[in-house]
């Protein structure tokens, strides 16, 4: 995935011709300029913290939210999409490394919130997410890449009715390749294809 915050249009058509079809975006608002500008033909992810009452338009042209937090979030996404007529497809965001500067669930509340989410018809769980704590050397993020795909594994075992966990979103420009050796199916990548935000 392509990460376009801060990104103006220009560059994120020229990232389109060189075959880019899945961005992401943190803010709802600029993800829907932005979707207003490329339409149909690539696919928008939202992968920042969604307030409640954002659900709405996320719904609208979101295919996947990355950043399920809690229930009560989940409640809305699921009452929205119903409206819309459509299944939202959702990752569950991890704290993994359990810092309070971060949002996501702790390890220890995982499963029980994706139980209570699996009952929500327009709601469909997808697989996780997780940012691990800045690193200089991405070997020291390896670990809590290696423990996210763990939970993969242990929620997978539950088999969850309507709950798929195919999807493993982690890694970004300074340790996607680790990420990738860990699991990951989809990297999340900025600064290492727009060049660094300024
Ligand atoms: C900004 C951001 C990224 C991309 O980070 P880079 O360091 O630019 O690759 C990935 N995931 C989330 C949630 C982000 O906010």
């Amino acid at each position: 995935m392509a990460v376009t915050k801060q990104v103006d249009d220009v560059r994120i058509l020229e990232a389109i011709d060189a075959g880019v079809d899945l961005f992401g975006e943190n803010y709802i608002q600029e993800a829907k300029r932005k979707f207003e500008i490329t339409g149909n033909r690539v696919e928008w992810h939202f992968i920042g913290h969604l307030q409640r009452n954002k659900a709405k338009y996320a719904v609208r042209f979101i295919e996947m939210i990355h950043s399920l937090d809690r229930f009560e979030l989940a409640v809305e996404i699921d009452r929205r999409a119903g409206i819309e007529g459509r299944v939202m497809k959702v990752l569950v965001e991890v704290n993994i490394a359990g810092e309070s500067s971060k949002s996501g669930v702790t390890a220890e509340e995982l499963p029980e919130l994706i139980r209570r989410v699996a009952s929500l018809a327009n709601l469909s769980v997808r697989g996780l997410m997780t940012m691990p704590p800045w690193f200089s050397d991405p070997e020291d993020a390896r670990p809590f890449f290696r423990k996210l795909r763990s939970l993969r594994d242990r929620i997978e075992k539950e088999g969850i009715p309507g709950v798929g966990m195919e999807e493993l979103s982690m890694g970004m420009s300074n340790d996607y390749v680790v990420a990738v050796e860990e699991g990951a199916t989809i990297v999340r990548v900025g600064r290492a294809i727009f060049g660094e935000r300024v």
